[in-house]
């Protein structure tokens, strides 16, 4: 948003600088223009004086220096010139527009005259500088009444010029020739200058408006590409968060007004982040791009779709009566086959949906509602479920915590803390038990039963199991000698028994890992073992064929029937510490821990007692011949760090 501001805050100075520039521009084009006209005055001056000139020289050398003879002229013209002259005189005044004609002798007097004018009058100076062989031009006004000069006659251009006869000069030539039609020339130029210089500034203003206008389209569509981008997703150029929240907003607004109905609908993709883990990122976006264009494709243009986030899509259907069939649809088209990288991929996905105003008003709501009904759809592995007011209200806040728990691993808040197994006999260390913990942003450090169940309900128990055996087994590995050949046991839940493929991913991590086989154990409880007893010693039969060692937890509160348990590939009972940690107060559960100890021994199984939580009952269980020891007697768990201390000062006991 804040771009947004400060790049629509541009064209306004550049508004104004496009006045700035407009003035400073102007000025000196309208320098250059006066300067111009100016120059083009004089210019025009100096071409009608040197017409004048040329046109004077002309009616010398052809019309009047022929009648003359090669001497200076006297004070009078013999009679025969005279009539020679008032001949061409009267033709060079009617055919070459020639004004006054007088001729004088070298003194400066006039000796003829067109009009029969001047004959008394003094020279003047520049008749006197003709007749000293100049050539003097000048614009003067012409008195026709005083057949003088004066300011009231037409302009013309007089010229004085000496008159040469066989390369001598006999007299001076007065000639006077109008400026009008030369002045016509002169004023259709300047016109002519005016209406460039109005033109080219016209054009120049244009250019500059031209300039500034796609400036400012430039800066228009950089706005728009900055709301763009503000407002969609980078990746799928779908609608973002915010965007999608607008939109909503919107729908509710113009469906108040019609009385309609919104659907509002979230979209998660499920295992989406194998597709990322095992393919890699690349891989990831190719398939949101996929998703993005078949969820465009099946809802049309009537509904609006986002990307909020991750492998989490919105879709708004407006007026939408049943919206299940169009969601039915997209999860079809979202299951057909896509190649990613290479390789046929199919995704599911889970939408949950709520319909306004039966299901809320404000988008808020309706979102969050939206949220719980997509969780329930994991949950149930329904695919596609409305919300239902009568679960949010107990399952709202768990379910929210599941999605945060979704983010938590790839967000580092999950740790480990390890809790020791010694031995009975001295107390020396075995084994440790890595027991989840889950440092949330708002609720502080979490315990594996405020979240482990609700992973066990959706398939981000796989995920987080084999995100606990991979820590466990590398901060072990990591510590080396420190820990001897301590073994790890990791806590596998029922559901992790129901993937086929189990007891590989647990040999594949185990050989990431570099750890053997002997140093890790895995703990299952009684109960689990019973959801579905022969996939359970399927898995079991793999893992410990593979050197496994496999331990049932919490022993004593479920009904294992002991030919059942016979059946598997068991290494280690551990006793409920519901049993130990009040066996001296409590005979019926002393009677249970000794019996169990006597049961796992004559199955040659190690027995351990968990829950030992002073030294009393740590000396009894020595009196039953129990193996191992765990609980907050011998220590509680503690991060991996803390551990490697603890370890220290003890000696460790050689393998077996
Ligand atoms: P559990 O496997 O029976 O683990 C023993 C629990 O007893 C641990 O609780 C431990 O902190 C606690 N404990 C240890 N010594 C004593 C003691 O002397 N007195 C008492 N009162 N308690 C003691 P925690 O860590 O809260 O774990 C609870 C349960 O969560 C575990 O029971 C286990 O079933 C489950 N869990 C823990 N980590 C994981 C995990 O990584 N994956 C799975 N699937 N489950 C886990
Ligand atoms: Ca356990
Ligand atoms: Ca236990």
């Amino acid at each position: 948003m804040v771009d947004i501001e400060r790049v629509s805050a541009r064209p306004v100075s550049m508004t104004r600088m496009f006045v700035v520039h407009a003035v400073i521009t102007l000025i000196p084009v309208l320098i250059v223009g006066l300067v111009l006209a100016e120059g083009y005055r004089s210019e025009a001056r100096q071409r009608g004086l040197s017409e004048g000139r040329s046109e004077a020289v002309l009616v010398a050398r052809t019309a009047i220096e022929p009648i003359l003879d090669a001497k200076p002229l006297r004070a009078a013209l013999p009679p025969g010139q005279l009539a020679d002259l008032n001949r061409v005189v009267t033709h060079a005044i009617t055919e070459r527009d020639v004004l006054r004609l007088r001729v004088r002798n070298l003194s400066g007097r006039v000796l003829f005259s067109d009009d029969g004018s001047g004959f008394n009058e003094v020279p003047e100076d520049e008749a006197l500088d003709a007749a000293r062989g100049q050539i003097v031009e000048r614009l003067t006004h012409l008195n026709s009444d005083s057949n003088d000069e004066g300011s009231a006659g037409p302009e013309s251009v007089e010229v004085y010029l000496p008159l040469v006869v066989s390369d001598q000069q006999v007299g001076v030539l007065e000639v006077y020739l109008p400026y009008a039609p030369i002045q016509a020339d002169v004023t259709a130029g300047l016109h002519m200058l005016y209406w460039s210089t109005i033109l080219g500034l016209a054009a120049l203003y244009i250019a500059l408006f031209a300039i500034s206008l796609s400036v400012s389209k430039g800066l228009r569509r950089q706005v728009k590409e900055n709301r763009f981008l503000a407002e969609h997703d980078a990746l799928t150029g779908l609608a973002n968060r915010a965007l999608f929240h607008t939109r909503g907003v919107d729908a509710l607004r113009s469906q108040a007004a019609t009385e309609g109905r919104t659907v509002i609908a979230l979209l998660d993709l499920d295992r989406f982040k194998e597709v990322n883990d095992t393919l890699g990122h690349h891989s990831g976006d190719e398939l949101l791009g996929i998703v993005a264009t078949r969820l465009t494709e099946v809802v049309g243009s009537d509904a609006s779709v986002a990307r909020l986030g991750g492998d989490e899509f919105g879709v708004i259907l407006a007026g939408a009566a049943d919206p299940e069939p169009v969601l039915n649809r997209i999860r079809r088209a979202l299951a057909q086959e896509a190649t990613v990288s290479g390789l046929p991929i199919s995704v599911d996905s889970s939408i949950g949906y709520v319909v306004a105003p039966e299901d809320g008003t404000e988008m808020v709501d309706l979102l969050q509602r939206a949220d719980v009904a997509m969780y329930l759809a994991k949950f149930d592995h329904a695919g596609l479920c409305r919300y239902d007011p009568a679960r949010d209200h107990y399952d709202a806040a768990k379910l929210h915590l599941v999605s945060q728990l979704r983010h938590a691993i790839d967000a580092g808040q999950l740790v480990l803390h390890y809790q020791p197994k010694a031995t009975v006999a001295d107390g020396s260390p075995r084994a440790v038990e890595a027991l989840l913990r889950w440092q949330h942003p708002e609720l502080g450090l979490l315990y594996p039963d405020a979240f482990v169940p609700l992973a066990e309900q959706t398939d981000l128990i796989d995920k987080l199991t084999a995100w606990v055996m991979t820590r466990a087994l590398g901060e072990i590995a990591d510590m080396g000698d420190a820990v001897g050949d301590l073994a790890v046991a990791v806590n596998i839940s029922a559901r992790n028994l129901i993937r086929p493929d189990f007891a590989v991913q647990v040999i594949g991590i185990l050989t990431a890992s570099g750890m053997p086989a002997e140093r890790l154990i895995v703990e299952i409880t009684e109960t689990a073992l019973l959801v579905d007893p022969a996939r359970a010693a399927t898995v079991l039969g793999e893992l410990a064929a593979a050197g496994v060692t496999v331990s049932i937890d919490d022993f004593g509160i479920g009904q294992t029937s002991l030919s059942y348990l016979a059946t598997l590939p068991v290494g280690e009972l551990k006793i409920d510490k519901s049993f130990v940690m009040d066996m001296l107060a409590n005979p019926t559960h002393a009677a249970i821990v000794a019996s169990v100890v006597d049961l796992g021994h004559n199955l040659n199984l190690r027995v351990v007692a968990e829950g030992v939580e002073d030294a009393a009952v740590l000396d009894r269980l020595r009196a039953t011949g129990c193996d191992l020891a765990q609980g907050y007697h011998i220590a509680r768990p503690m991060p991996g760090r803390a551990l490697g201390e603890w370890l220290r000062p003890k000696a460790l006991p050689s393998a077996h």
